[in-house]
């Protein structure tokens, strides 16, 4: 069994302590992410995470997912600097996201842009299949080491350019891009199943963006809707372009 560093269970006498005060940090966070949504209503149209978004939030340990030197900030509503430029996003907006794909426990979901891998183990415990594709080879090692040891068992991370998707693996029932992007990527939009979800963040680099919601009807039929104002890292341009 690979395993190594902090374990899900902990690893000594202090650590029961431990998980108890992080459990309440949770909660006190799942708070205010439930008091973002209601002041959020009028952009988005939902007043409150569903149900089974609202579990997967509280369980997964987000303090996990910080660097060790911020772990008493991990459950503080913000984004955080993971090293490389990038960040872990905040945890309103990964509720949002994930709430607004509305995934269903069978479903296949493409992630772009990794991170740290908080995200995709939010999925993991909401659909059957989570992959994942990370372009900073170093970030995406990490995440799927991450996510091994704290047994997210299904989520697949790659290390490469997300623009492209996952052909393999295609078609997705919900594609969720946590970088900006000036356009839905094409292959992206093809990948999505007939009845499926996009949640992606267009705009500037470093300007205006909005969370656009892409749905694909039954026929095919694409159309967008602009949902919430976002500031995201870019979708960096790899070797596609
Ligand atoms: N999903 C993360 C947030 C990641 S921040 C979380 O749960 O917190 C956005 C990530 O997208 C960064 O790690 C960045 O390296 C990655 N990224 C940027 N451009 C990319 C691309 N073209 N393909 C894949 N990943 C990309």
């Amino acid at each position: 069994m690979f395993s190594f560093g902090r374990s899900r269970s902990g690893d000594g006498a202090s650590s029961g302590r431990a998980k108890d005060d992080f459990a309440a940090a949770r909660e006190r966070l799942l708070t205010e992410i439930e008091y973002e949504m209601r002041e959020t209503v009028g952009y988005t149209g939902r007043g409150h995470l569903s149900d089974r978004v609202h579990r997967a939030m509280g369980e997964v340990p987000r303090h996990e997912f910080v660097p060790e030197e911020d772990v008493q900030n991990a459950y503080v509503n913000r984004a955080r600097g993971i090293g490389y430029g990038q960040t872990i996003s905040q945890p309103y907006i990964v509720a949002l996201m994930t709430e607004l794909l509305d995934l269903e426990p069978s479903d296949r979901v493409l992630e772009i842009g990794t991170g740290c891998g908080y995200q995709a183990a939010v999925l993991s415990g909401l659909v059957a299949e989570v992959y994942s594709i990370e372009f900073v080879p170093e970030l995406g090692t990490e995440a799927g080491e991450r996510l091994r040891r704290l047994g997210y068992d299904n989520v697949e991370v790659r290390i490469g350019d997300g623009r492209l998707g996952w052909p393999e693996k295609a078609p997705f029932d919900g594609i969720i891009v946590t970088a900006v992007a000036e356009d839905v990527p094409q292959p992206l939009l093809d990948q999505l199943a007939n009845g499926g979800r996009m949640m992606i963040p267009l705009g500037a680099s470093y300007g205006a963006q909005d969370l656009v919601l892409v749905t694909k009807d039954e026929n095919g039929e694409v159309s967008h809707k602009a949902v919430l104002p976002v500031a995201f890292v870019p979708l960096v341009k790899g070797a596609s372009e």
